[in-house]
């Protein structure tokens, strides 16, 4: 379908299936070296994950959005439900118990450097047999948006489950082998450059103009590179083409989450009934308005924000 207007026959414009984490920072002068105990700053608990980011970005724009995760039955997976609830997403899909809320343990320095540890808990134990359970919610969503920080196996689960005209999104990451299967349904495979490195290894030439034909090479219907501040390469098999989306110049503050406001504000338009091109015009200016500002849910832009840059 490519008209402007939504396809009544689906609930949502966007199912989410992905992870929510609780990000837990703390600012430090110094990253602790091993052994070592550092005092930091007071601790500041934000909701985040990657699926939990583009649910949030894809409702802030006014998409029709449901998140299919899982949380712990503790405080954590509370502030998670809070915040998806609070931004309009249909939080139904959300599992609640099974192992701890996912955390993410964040130290940053003056410099912005940080240090990372993740505990995907509740994430981990998102199941083949819960994506089965929520048949229902994948047969009413128009476009179904997943990245790798749920298993692999409910990733794949999800695309074999998708409704008939569905159409899957997949953000690669963290970057981890795919299976044909999964790389074939892709409609679009969404990756940075870091991304496209991994997946085509010693393969990849040297420029992203190159790696898009090797990408689609592998399966996908389509590909989107995203370059940071230069936009966006979409390459189409349907239509064998090569288009560069560039990006408005922005002040940057912080790029957390912009990959996720592209990713949500790109599925959206596609399950608006956009081609790919046009998704991906209006999803560089998204994540480039999600630059502006600090922090990832924090960040994400209305529709009317988008509209002003
Ligand atoms: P992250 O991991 O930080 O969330 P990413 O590496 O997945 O991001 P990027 O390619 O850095 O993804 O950014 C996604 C999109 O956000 C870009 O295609 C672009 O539209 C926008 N963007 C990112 N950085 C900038 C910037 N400095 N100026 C303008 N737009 C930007």
């Amino acid at each position: 379908m490519h008209d402007n207007a939504p396809d009544d026959r689906y609930w949502y414009d966007l199912l989410v299936v992905g992870s929510a984490n609780a990000d837990l920072v703390i600012g430090v002068e110094r990253r602790p070296a091993p052994g070592e105990t550092v005092l930091g700053s007071d601790l500041a608990v934000h909701p985040g994950g990657k699926g939990a980011n583009q649910a949030v970005a894809a409702a802030r724009l006014g998409a029709r959005t449901a998140l299919l995760a899982r949380v712990g039955d503790d405080s954590h997976g509370r502030l998670l439900l809070e915040s998806q609830r609070a931004a309009g997403v249909d939080t139904d899909g959300v599992l609640v118990g099974g192992a701890p809320t996912g955390v993410a343990l964040i130290t940053v320095d003056p410099s912005g450097d940080n240090s990372i540890v993740v505990s995907p808990g509740a994430n981990g134990r998102l199941t083949p047999e819960d994506v089965r359970a929520a048949a229902p919610l994948l047969a009413a969503a128009r476009v179904v948006s997943v990245q790798l920080e749920i298993p692999l196996d409910t990733v794949a689960e999800t695309a074999r489950g998708l409704g008939a005209g569905a159409r899957l999104v997949l953000n690669p990451s963290p970057p981890a082998p795919l299976p044909d299967e999964v790389l074939a349904a892709c409609d679009p495979l969404v990756v940075n450059e870091h991304e496209a490195r991994y997946i085509l290894g010693e393969a990849a030439g040297d420029t992203p103009h190159d790696w898009a034909p090797a990408l689609l090479a592998l399966g996908p219907r389509s590909v989107v590179i995203t370059l940071g501040a230069a936009g966006a390469l979409v390459a189409d098999s349907r239509t064998d083409s090569l288009d560069h989306l560039v990006s408005p110049t922005v002040g940057a503050v912080d790029t957390t989450g912009a990959g996720d406001a592209f990713t949500a504000a790109l599925a959206w338009r596609l399950g608006r009934g956009d081609d790919l091109r046009e998704a991906a015009a209006f999803a560089v200016r998204v994540g480039a308005a999600a630059v502006m500002s600090k922090g990832a849910q924090a960040s994400f832009p209305t529709l009317e924000e988008v509209d002003a840059l």
